[in-house]
């Protein structure tokens, strides 16, 4: 027996790869001059996660600047810096705001993919941000010349586009980034706001084939940034019903460090379709403590009282490193905690499948 397991995405960028980053935005480095620390980061990640038996591995978003939502825009003159406030406890982040039309992306999710599949030996996965996280970027008031409708027809095309070509260069999955879900709960309890993330999202994913439905996957969490959250105060009961309404084939749910596991597998097993695959996390990127194998396969036991062994995978709770200039864990910790993942999944299966005969 096999359980699935895979990463989210982000690994902490090397320290020499996150100075140069500042010294660039600080114009004292060029472009040309990073790009080998970029090389250099995206062979070393690769190399690594293979070491880890990951199954499927992914480029550690080495070249996600700044972050995980905003890199397809940066660097675009028609942004100003003072979009979106991402409250985390005991910090913000901040979105940039388009200030003209038209939106379009500068860089897109499947040349890293390209880099990447260049480099490595096994599957590898891509991450991209939802349509409805960049939605956060056109202003409360509708710019002159540049209507919201027509930016929401320009954001849904750049997405899909993106997405194609991450299927089409043979990404084993297309994982998109759905972090402001599990927040929309929380800035606005009526519901309103994560509907209308949830219509948005859906128009893109409807159009894709069901075939590559089923290599689309969703991402939902909490944040992380700096070992702190921004929602894990919103209640996934909120949240769960509304995202196996989403039209992918599969889902990676932070799980992890939720305080009831057993209240959460309950509600995925209440909501999830014939036709989905759960990943629940099974490893906290926000614990310095590294989980053991034997914790990894107790929690994917647990969750497999509740999931059908056919629809459960397992996870991270969340990136190692969604913003790119995020210390807060290291390369070491990162890739020992994955090791963990593995290992205990493959306990899990293994005592499942003695069980089961
Ligand atoms: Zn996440």
């Amino acid at each position: 027996m096999i359980i699935p397991t895979e990463p989210i995405g982000s690994i902490p960028r090397p320290l020499d790869l996150i100075e140069a980053m500042q010294e660039v935005a600080d114009g004292r480095m060029t472009a040309t001059q990073i790009e080998p620390l970029y090389v250099d980061a995206i062979r070393d990640t690769i190399a690594r996660f293979e070491a880890t038996g990951s199954p499927v591995i992914s480029d550690g978003e080495q070249r996600k600047v700044h972050n995980f939502a905003t890199y397809c825009v940066h660097g675009l003159p028609n942004f100003a810096p003072d979009g979106f406030h991402l409250q985390f406890t005991d910090h913000d982040r901040i979105w940039p705001r388009l200030t003209s039309g038209p939106f379009r992306y500068r860089q897109r999710a499947d040349t890293y993919l390209r880099d990447a599949l260049d480099l490595a030996r096994l599957p590898v996965k891509q991450a991209v941000i939802s349509p409805s996280a960049l939605s956060l970027m056109y202003p409360a008031d509708d710019l002159p010349d540049y209507p919201r409708d027509q930016f929401i027809t320009d954001l849904l095309r750049e997405h899909e586009d993106e997405v194609r070509g991450c299927l089409r260069l043979g990404a084993d999955s297309v994982q998109v980034d759905f972090t402001e879900g599990r927040l929309a709960v929380k800035l606005d309890p009526t519901g309103h706001l994560l509907n209308s993330f949830i219509h948005l999202n859906n128009l893109a994913l409807g159009q894709f084939s069901t075939e590559d439905r089923r290599r689309i996957s969703v991402h939902t969490c909490p944040g992380g940034d700096c070992d702190t959250t921004h929602s894990a105060d919103a209640d996934y009961a909120d949240l769960l019903p509304s995202l196996f309404e989403l039209k992918a084939g599969r889902f990676m749910v932070a799980l992890a460090r939720e305080p009831d596991r057993i209240r959460v597998l309950k509600m995925i097993r209440d909501h999830i379709k014939a036709d989905q695959q759960v990943f629940v996390g099974v490893i906290d990127p926000l614990d310095p403590v590294i989980e053991t194998p034997e914790t990894v396969r107790d929690r994917v036991l647990e969750a497999a009282e509740f999931i059908p062994l056919h629809q459960l995978g397992t996870t991270d709770d969340c990136g190692f490193s969604p913003f790119s200039d995020d210390t807060s864990t290291s390369r070491d910790t990162a890739f020992a905690k994955i090791r963990s993942r593995v290992e205990g999944t493959a306990l899990a299966a293994a005592a499942l499948g003695r069980s089961r005969g």
